[in-house]
């Protein structure tokens, strides 16, 4: 039997906010930060405090709901979910259940089939959980986390590959970076995936069970998760078994999920509404601001690419996939001289600068070779000052050290030679180095130019115009 996977994300996001979501506390590092140095009565629990909410946190939710094309609820609930957790010593998750923030949005993504549409059912605000670590049979508690603004977007079950779910999760962190809501640094734990996976026999409509997957947090471990998830389901009814409905968690080092606990429902939770915070009022006036201050989003972004710098498609796609990326671009842009095409530009960026990021595995941010540089030495190139060769050595030493182009050229004597006297002396020396060779061009071997070309370049140390090496070698080859 075949079967057919349908998947569902819910994605948890941390706004990138100074404060926690209902107190003054600092939102930390989670990594670097000592434990326990941001908590106040509000978010360790502490009776009679009470929450206030951060008017940052909403915003940055309304820009991310605004993004995918959901519509801003003009009220939302905060509302109590009830449970006891030592991560969460109040007892209670202030979340939204009912009526949340965002609802009925969508995401474009790309798949091996063209493009395709997933809808988005909800985004709602609520307060992370602190961290426990466990460490030789003790607990340890950390509550600097618990408290600060997570924003989790539900989508509707509109994908039916890893490949897809991963799709929608890379695009959705793009726009969460364009947006400036969130640092997409997944190995710092601000974005954290749950996947609800189910399969059906091909060609049927009705969903079969489903199971959770909880606490994914990276691509690579939602991917491997999710395909875990199908075999293993497909397996169990192929057999003739039962999938049942649990929450699972994904275990990194076996590769494996395994259940956590049967799968609880929304009234296990007792959700009812959080008696200290109103009802969340966004009017008209509120939205438009927030929706004033959007910056440009990928989509949009590729579209004027294409429009106004003529980039192939590719181009254009991976200099939008990462916002630091196309920022970098449009930087080098402005600086360089009106003979840089964009194609120019691009093709250097998306050849040979990130031929060396890969290389050295590094990010864009993190390379000595400025917008200005990478400007700098595409000019040198367009204006015929070196010539390509010798400006990819020229762009690996700026690599190294980040000194500025011209200063490597200048003291280098990188110039290109386009003198055509001096050009057309080296060309007599190699022909009359050369006169077998030159007779069998001259009998009609054409592809002996190429070689008697690289003899001429190397006369002139790999500096020569190759342009006008060109025209007089095939001068000289035919007088
Ligand atoms: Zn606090």
């Amino acid at each position: 039997m075949k079967f057919e996977p349908v998947i569902g994300l819910e994605v948890h996001v941390e706004l990138a906010t100074e404060s926690k979501m209902f107190c003054g506390c600092a939102v930390v590092d989670s990594v670097e930060a000592e434990p326990n140095i941001a908590v106040c009565p509000v978010c360790s629990g502490m009776p009679g405090a009470l929450p206030v909410a951060n008017e940052r946190a909403i915003e940055y939710a309304m820009r991310v709901g605004m993004a995918l094309g959901c519509k801003i609820e003009p009220i939302s609930i905060f509302a109590r979910k009830n449970y006891f957790y030592p991560d969460m010593p109040k007892a209670y998750q202030i979340s939204q259940f009912e009526e949340p923030l965002a609802t009925n949005g969508k995401m474009l993504i790309e798949t091996e089939n063209g493009e395709k549409i997933v809808r988005v059912l909800r985004a709602h605000l609520e307060e992370d959980a602190g961290k426990l670590t466990h460490i030789n049979g003790a607990s340890l508690v950390d509550l600097n986390r618990a408290g600060v603004p997570l924003l989790e977007i539900v989508s509707q079950p509109d994908m039916h590959s890893a490949t897809e779910a991963r799709a929608y999760a890379e695009n959705l962190r793009n726009i969460l970076r364009y947006l400036g809501v969130n640092s997409g640094d997944m190995e710092k734990g601000v974005i954290r995936f749950e996947a609800n996976i189910s399969v059906r026999p091909e060609g049927t409509e009705k969903l079969g069970t489903r199971t959770e997957v909880k606490n994914l947090n990276s691509f690579r471990a939602m991917e491997d998760a999710i395909n875990y998830e199908i075999a293993r389901q497909s397996k169990v009814i192929e057999e003739g078994g039962k999938v049942d409905q649990v929450t699972m968690g994904w275990d990194e080092a076996k590769s494996q999920t395994y259940t956590m606990r049967g799968k609880e429902d929304s009234h296990d939770y007792r959700y009812f509404p959080e008696p200290d915070l109103p009802p969340l009022k966004i009017d008209d006036a509120w939205q438009e601001r927030v929706r004033a201050e959007l910056p440009e989003l990928p989509r949009a972004k590729l579209e004027r690419f294409l429009a106004e710098f003529n980039l192939s498609e590719y181009d254009a796609k991976v200099l939008v996939a990462d916002k630091t990326i196309a920022e970098y671009f449009e930087s080098a842009l402005e600086k360089a001289t009106q003979k840089v095409t964009p194609k120019m530009l691009a093709n250097w960026m998306t050849g040979e600068l990130f031929a060396r990021m890969n290389q050295a595995e590094i990010g864009i941010k993190d390379i000595k070779v400025t917008p200005e540089a990478l400007a700098e030495l595409v000019t040198l190139v367009a204006e015929g000052e070196i010539n390509k060769k010798t400006a990819k050595e020229v762009l690996a030493e700026v690599f190294k050290s980040g000194k500025s182009p011209k200063v490597i050229v200048k003291d280098g004597g990188l110039a290109q030679v386009s003198d055509s006297e001096l050009i057309a002396g080296l060309v007599s020396t190699v022909i009359n180095a050369h006169p077998d060779e030159v007779t069998s061009y001259r009998s009609g071997k054409e592809g002996v130019a190429n070689w008697l070309f690289g003899q001429v370049m190397r006369e002139a140390r790999g500096r020569a115009n190759p342009q006008i090496l060109r025209e007089e070698l095939m001068r000289q080859l035919a007088a």
